[in-house]
């Protein structure tokens, strides 16, 4: 017998979310991006889910490579343009844009022979500090990339620091918008600025955000990128819903406790369920009493630790618990930024960590 639980991954939410992206930004050709296993919803899924991007981004060069003999032939992207000499034929030859972001590789790309023209995404670091080049050094950058024979196009690129705050008192987006103006003024290119968050924003900040692509992660797998706003806000989706099952009830009396740590105490005589998923399935172990779930339809909270493979659940409202009620940990009917919340975590962790042991269904 199969453990009962299971991840069910809604491919017609994933359609209608990219569809919600395109309205927000009508102008834009869209990437959906597809890292860490499509957020966690398998890579060959994300790529069915998102037939209708314009390009499919991601991380890994094996993963693009995968892509290609999946039969994806639109573009596609590397994110954090990890690469090196012999992995440049490749790239030209499977047609993977990469991001450039350091000098380095403008060398390595210097004194490799393509035969092959590629393309690639010079990244604009304006104050997200991590990838890219500073503002003042970047139509430096862009002039040796664009000296290179088998260089074709060159998208500019930049990534938000705090889009889902637009005012953010030390990086605003405007700020971000502005450097990456001044910066890449005059030279030619395609250019692309926005994730979800810019792409949710971009009707609030029209003028400074319309760009030739946009990048939309989160809100494709009907997670809110932030800014207190929820995804329902926003009108998408969920993707994912997990689901398990009551395999135990417990009957407790006043003073009896739960769980690792006995940290929760019975305040009176109740009942506790005891659900197939632990941390080692992917759900967070600091999820504190008071995480909401579902029980046959109705929200409960989680009560005591979460242990590897189990969890309890406060039976008091469901009437008519029994061994093999449903039970919702997020999605449909509970949103996943929900219980990423009350667990001090965002809802891209939640489904990146997706354990591979967890079965896996569409519906
Ligand atoms: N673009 C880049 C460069 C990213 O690193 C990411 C994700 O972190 C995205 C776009 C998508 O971001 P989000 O999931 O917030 O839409």
């Amino acid at each position: 017998m199969p453990r009962p639980l299971c991840a069910t991954i809604h491919l017609d939410s994933m359609q209608h979310n990219l569809a919600r992206a395109r309205t927000c930004a009508l102008d834009a050709k869209a990437w959906a991006v597809v890292k860490a296993n499509a957020y966690g919803h398998g890579l060959e899924r994300g790529m069915r889910g998102f037939a209708q991007a314009d390009g499919l981004a991601l991380i890994e060069t094996e993963n693009a490579l995968s892509l290609r003999e999946l039969g994806w032939t639109k573009p596609i992207l590397l994110l954090e343009g990890i690469f090196d000499a012999s992995d440049v034929p490749l790239l030209a030859e499977h047609n993977i844009n990469s991001t450039v972001h350091s000098i380095e590789q403008i060398k390595m790309l210097e004194y490799t022979q393509l035969y092959r023209p590629i393309d690639v995404h010079l990244k604009m670091n304006t104050g997200m500090n991590r990838l890219g080049f500073r503002p003042d050094d970047y139509k430096a950058a862009y002039k040796r990339l664009r000296a290179i024979p088998g260089v074709r196009n060159i998208t500019l690129m930049t990534h938000f620091a705090n889009a889902d705050e637009l005012e953010h008192p030390r990086l605003s987006i405007a700020e971000q918008v502005q450097r990456f103006c001044a910066g890449s003024t005059g030279l030619e290119g395609e250019r692309s600025l926005s994730n979800s968050a810019g792409v949710l924003h971009q009707a609030v900040l029209q003028a400074e955000l319309h760009n030739d692509w946009v990048r939309p992660g989160i809100m494709l797998y009907g997670g809110t990128p932030g800014g207190g706003r929820t995804a329902h806000d926003f009108g998408l989706r969920p993707t994912m819903t997990l689901a398990s099952e009551i395999i135990a009830i417990q009957d407790l009396v006043a003073g009896d406790t739960v769980g690792y740590g006995s940290r929760f105490e019975a305040p009176g005589p109740m009942q506790v369920g005891v659900v197939a998923c632990g941390y080692a399935d992917g759900y967070p172990r600091h999820a504190p009493h008071g995480t909401p779930v579902i029980v046959d339809g109705v929200r409960t909270t989680v009560v005591g630790r979460v242990s590897m493979d189990m969890m309890t659940v406060d039976l008091s409202p469901i009437r008519n618990a029994r061994v093999g009620s449903k039970v919702t940990l997020w999605g449909d009917g509970l949103p996943i930024d929900e219980v990423a919340s009350a667990s001090g975590t965002i809802g891209y962790e939640l489904m990146c960590a997706l354990a591979p042991r967890v079965r896996v269904e569409e519906g």
